[in-house]
């Protein structure tokens, strides 16, 4: 029989979403288990776009001195261009200076997902378990009621007022629990894949290039050039049995200035493949359960917003439940009640306008542009865009929708450094 434990919040998954509301409501005093299946937070090319709205998260922690002590590239440039023009060019600095941030942070996640957990640590109230992965919900009464999960000592039950899947795109949490996303589709996949950068290297800031039926985002990262080599989607296994002949001329001719560097790429295993997906669940709780981050809304990587909205979507939850749920922690009945399911859907509530916002953006930017470059086809690009005043104003809407976020949040939480209220029970035998 598997061993039981109990929680107030388990959270499946080690993430960006996770860790932040792991954190967030350990801080006020929650008890809370976070489960992440890898034994590590290392994965290269994962979101590391920490946008101005989470510095202004981690500003509100009092952690932007600790960020600043990783080694990280700022952006404050966007810069998109043909072979023979320029469409967008734009700078975060012409915000004002009453924006306290106006860059783009490049920091490595893992750096990121660490600095949060050493954070996270200094409350009792949290519990992180590495290399321990989730199986499934537990169900009882019509209610989730905590999780399954199995580590190197076996399977464990875990019970909890409140059950959160932020297991990411592929969440196992979600499809256990029958919830379906809707999908928008996308007609582009990415190749991740880096070039070494040299100081004479013109250019810096996140720069896109468009060419003849290609399209590519180079982001310098100090001593390399991340890129993302953008194709039809569907079309990977193609390209990889072609080979690195074809593929590295036509890197060159879309990067110019790397042409003298392609035959770096020397090892499809050097390449990191993302398959595109955006899609959003129409309804992001369960009685019992919420899904929230890539698990509730998988985002477009244009913008690069994906690790933003989750953090976002963590801030949004731990300040609408978690006071509910510290009341809830000192209900000696508190395993055997439904946690509130009114209160659980206000996250959702609270979340759509600036999730499907985003993602209608990114939608209208994958048909106008990114489907049409693919296609072998010219942008349509609006009108607008042709002249100079025009695309300024257009470039500083859609990075205050991209970089600030739509209805942004602030941590509302309290800082309840070392209570936790009761005392918590693990181990406790199963009834
Ligand atoms: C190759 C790639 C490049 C990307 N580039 C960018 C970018 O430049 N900018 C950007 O903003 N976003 C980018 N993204 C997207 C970004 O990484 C995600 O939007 C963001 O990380 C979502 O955070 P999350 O916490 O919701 O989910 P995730 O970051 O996916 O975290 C989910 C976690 O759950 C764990 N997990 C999964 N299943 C289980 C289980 N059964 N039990 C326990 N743990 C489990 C996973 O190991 C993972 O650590 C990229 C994604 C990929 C794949």
């Amino acid at each position: 029989m598997p061993e039981s434990e109990t929680t107030t919040c388990a959270i499946s998954g080690g993430g960006p979403a996770g860790v932040m509301l792991g954190l967030l409501l350990a801080r006020a005093g929650v008890q809370v288990t976070v489960l992440e299946k890898h034994g590590d937070f290392l994965r290269d090319f994962r979101g590391d776009t920490v946008h101005p709205s989470t510095l202004q998260v981690l500003d509100e922690l009092g952690l932007v001195d600790d960020l600043e002590r990783i080694p990280h590239r700022n952006l404050t440039t966007l810069r998109m261009s043909t072979l023979t023009r320029t469409l967008v060019d734009a700078d975060l600095q012409w915000f004002p200076s009453t924006r306290k941030y106006r860059h783009i942070a490049m920091i490595p996640q893992w750096d990121f997902l660490t600095l949060l957990v050493e954070h996270a640590r200094r409350y009792p109230a949290f519990r992180l378990l590495m290399n321990a992965e989730t199986l499934g919900p537990i169900e009882h009464g019509g209610a989730i009621r905590g999780l399954r999960y199995r580590d190197a000592h076996g399977e464990h039950d875990l019970r909890a007022v409140l059950t959160v899947a932020a297991d990411g795109r592929r969440s196992d949490l979600r499809r256990a629990a029958g919830m379906i996303p809707v999908d928008f589709g996308a007609p582009m996949d990415v190749l991740w894949l880096r070039i070494s950068r040299r100081p004479d290297d013109e250019g810096n800031g996140l720069t896109g290039h468009i060419g003849k039926g290609e399209m590519a985002v180079a982001i310098d990262r100090g001593d390399y050039w991340q890129i993302a080599f953008l194709i039809p989607k569907g079309t990977y296994q193609r390209i990889r049995e072609q080979g690195l002949e074809e593929f590295r001329p036509r890197l060159a001719r879309l990067l110019p200035f790397l042409a003298d560097r392609v035959d770096e790429i020397d090892d499809w295993g050097t390449v990191a493949f993302l398959s595109v997906g955006v899609n959003r669940l129409s309804r992001w709780d369960r009685p019992g359960l919420l899904a929230i981050g890539d698990a509730a809304h998988t985002m477009s990587p244009i913008g690069g917003v994906g690790i933003n909205l989750a953090v976002q979507d963590a801030v949004a939850t731990a300040n609408l439940l978690a006071e509910p749920l510290h009341r809830a922690q000192a209900d000696p009945d508190r395993f055997r009640k439904t946690f509130n399911p009114r209160l659980v859907q206000r996250v959702q509530r609270r979340r759509t306008i600036p999730t499907a916002g985003t993602q209608y953006v990114q939608l209208l930017a994958q048909r106008k542009l990114v489907g049409r470059v693919l296609g072998g086809k010219e942008p349509q690009l609006p009108a607008i865009l042709s002249g100079e005043r025009g695309r300024r104003l257009m470039s500083q809407i859609l990075m205050r929708i991209m970089m600030y976020g739509i209805l942004p949040e602030h941590v509302r939480t309290p800082d309840r450094a070392g209570v936790v209220s009761p005392s918590p029970a693990v181990h406790e035998p199963t009834t």
